[in-house]
């Protein structure tokens, strides 16, 4: 893959927003503010089979969420402006960046000091009351969330499929680009050649929420529990050069999202 170099700064919004301005007017885009807490807009965008919700399935993909993983949201931005054949086949629901103050700031929380990861389930939280309102009622055949890892030194993947594991095949894509973890034990769960894959019922992602998470729900797994068939959570190690890392997140992307056309 050919890796573009570097014209800005890992941590610039301004730019982020500018670029998916453009490319929302361009491709015909919906575009909605769903927040501005803290001092920076919370954008959602959707394509035109998603905007009516005429049709169920399709994707959803978001990053940014903690503002300390920075590659996510430029490789979210850069593939949405390769023009995928996805936007024009599939309901499309994009949050590019879900944390803007904590991307600006470096930071992992957002304004309030909050890691937003863990309140997915808290309607009372601004952020996430609004982020729930606006998927009320949407299916999605994929969900796809997109973050990074200090400590890590592969991609590593935690999949939540009812239908069948792709993982292995994700990642064995992705290695191309940035080599798979190889720790057996990764961020407090254990993982085989870098992926977690949970084939599971909605009781038991319950259980990981309530009783290992002490009832903090991430994204994902709230995806997983309401909106979304298969949910995929992809990391990189956030150490490795910018260009290296977004241009895994792309392929990931890319690969992914082609077993939906
Ligand atoms: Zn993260």
């Amino acid at each position: 893959m050919e890796m573009n170099p570097l014209t800005h700064s890992g941590h610039g919004f301004e730019e982020l927003t500018m670029r998916w301005k453009t490319i929302a007017q361009d491709l015909d885009l919906k575009e909605t503010v769903i927040s501005e807490e803290g001092g920076y807009e919370v954008f959602a965008f959707e394509n035109q089979c998603a905007v009516p919700r005429c049709e169920a399935g399709g994707l959803y993909v978001s990053s940014g969420v903690h503002g300390d993983e920075c590659a996510p949201p430029w490789s979210l931005l850069q593939w949405v402006e390769t023009e995928p054949a996805i936007l024009n086949s599939k309901p499309v629901v994009i949050f590019p960046c879900l944390n803007p103050h904590g991307f600006v700031e470096n930071t992992r929380h957002d304004h309030s000091g909050m890691d937003l990861n863990r309140n997915f389930q808290d309607e009372n939280v601004p952020l996430i009351g609004r982020w729930q309102d606006f998927l009320e009622d949407r299916e999605f055949d994929l969900a796809v969330n997109l973050h990074e890892d200090y400590d890590a030194l592969g991609i590593y993947l935690y999949e939540i499929v009812r239908t069948q594991s792709r993982g292995d095949q994700l990642l064995s894509a992705c290695s191309e680009v940035i080599r798979r973890e190889t720790a057996a034990m990764v961020d407090g769960s254990e993982f085989e050649n870098g992926l977690l894959s949970h084939e599971t019922k909605d009781a038991d992602l319950k259980r990981v929420v309530d009783e290992d998470l002490e009832g903090g729900c991430p994204e994902a797994i709230w995806l997983a529990m309401h909106h979304a068939t298969d949910t995929f959570t992809f990391e990189s190690p956030s150490e490795m050069a910018l260009e290296t890392r977004v241009a895994a997140h792309q392929r990931f992307l890319e690969e992914v999202t082609a077993g939906l056309l």
